[in-house]
């Protein structure tokens, strides 16, 4: 089948001779994929930042599909179901399962310590193959994959198995009062979703900060927030004390994560010379322009390496952190609803449809933020 192949850092391809998937453990389906996105924690994978990720890997953790054949135990789905996929694989029957911690299973990932499965996110996440393919294999296909609601355009779907549920539960963690002030740093997709959810939770003033002017354009238009480059309005910490009578923010919210621009030092440790777990400026900003008591939620990707924070602030100024990776199914019904209802309208952020043939000019466009990208969805031949 045609899959997107890793080669290497910087390096993948769309190759036609990827082995098919097939039912592994009876409550496996094996699904068709009609939509995939290449979100920017691919580009982690793809730079090279995530250890183990092997060559032949096939990336993927945002798909939508159609279900072609299920494992004997599964009860829930049949065949010809089109379903949204989470990007968590998750067993549904561990002790954080059952809280609802989907991210976090204990059972779906041999580093299970670390960090929950994930569909094509390296052997650190459980070594499954993604969905940037023609078919894929869903493991515990009656937990994750939720039907899709035949009013639903597949553009919302595919964005419900992770922009929508991640920059919602980044405003939810944030623990947002009514009137607060937000910053969220980073105008990625998930950091635009994260500020057009901190209105549902009350927010009185949004703010959001990037580097990239067409993408702070865009924010500033979808999420109906404020939107600063972090090149002209000088040290980020100053500008938001300036503008919250030097208290600092209520709320940070983190959705860059580890490729964080901004401080030459962080670049060169953590991105050159692999000295730490990728660059923290972004989450050293968070910390750094909080007010004292406020919360720092973070949703940006790091790696399970040791990375430098400013800890003695956190401890001193009485900052709560709180951090996941987004329980999807958790949130599933609600974010529905609030499509349906017109309230969230996820495919506005896709910029970008390309075949899944041309996935190599794809991730590259992405990566060097060419052509005005913010975020890119790929269609199998087959969809
Ligand atoms: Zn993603
Ligand atoms: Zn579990």
């Amino acid at each position: 089948m045609l899959a997107m192949n890793f080669r290497g850092p910087f390096r993948v391809r769309a190759d036609r001779n990827m082995p098919e998937p097939r039912i592994e453990h009876p409550e496996d389906a094996i699904v068709k994929v009609l939509r995939s996105c290449i979100c920017g924690s691919d580009l982690h994978l793809y730079h090279g930042l995530v250890p183990d990720t092997r060559t032949g890997s096939t990336f993927g953790h945002e798909f939508i599909g159609e279900v072609v054949e299920v494992g004997p135990s599964v009860q829930k789905l049949k065949v010809g179901d089109r379903v949204m996929v989470p990007f968590n694989i998750a067993c549904g029957k561990c002790a954080f399962c059952k809280q609802e911690l989907y991210g976090n299973c204990h059972e779906s990932n041999p580093m299970a310590t670390a960090v929950g499965g994930i569909f094509g996110y390296s052997h650190t996440a459980g070594g499954f193959q993604g969905g940037q393919a023609e078919y894929a294999r869903v493991p515990y296909a009656d937990v994750g994959p939720t039907v899709i609601p035949d009013w639903m355009d597949p553009d919302d779907a595919v964005l419900l198995t992770d922009v929508v549920p991640t920059g919602y539960q980044a405003a939810e963690m944030a623990g947002i009062q009514k009137g607060d002030t937000v910053v969220v740093f980073g105008a990625g997709p998930i950091g635009i979703m994260a500020a057009k959810c901190a209105w549902l939770f009350g927010a009185g003033r949004v703010i959001i900060i990037d580097e990239l002017e067409y993408r702070l354009e865009f924010a500033a238009k979808y999420a109906q927030c404020e939107a600063y480059n972090f090149h002209s309005i000088g040290d980020p910490v100053v500008f938001i004390k300036t503008q919250t009578d030097s208290l600092g923010a209520d709320v940070c919210i983190d959705a860059v994560g580890c490729e964080a621009k901004g401080n030459m030092m962080n670049t060169l440790l953590g991105m050159k010379l692999l000295l730490q777990g990728g660059s923290t400026t972004a989450l050293h900003w968070a910390i750094n322009s909080v007010k004292k008591s406020g919360i720092v939620s973070i949703v940006g990707v790091y790696g399970p390496i040791d990375a430098l924070v400013p800890i003695g602030n956190v401890v001193n100024k009485g900052i709560t952190i709180r951090a996941n990776q987004a329980a999807v199914k958790r949130n599933l019904p609600k974010l529905i609803e609030h499509v349906r209802n017109g309230i969230l309208n996820p495919k506005e952020i896709i910029t970008h449809r390309i075949p899944m043939e041309e996935v190599a000019d794809a991730y590259h466009i992405f990566s060097r933020k060419l052509d005005g990208c913010i975020k890119t969805v790929l269609i199998p031949p087959t969809a």
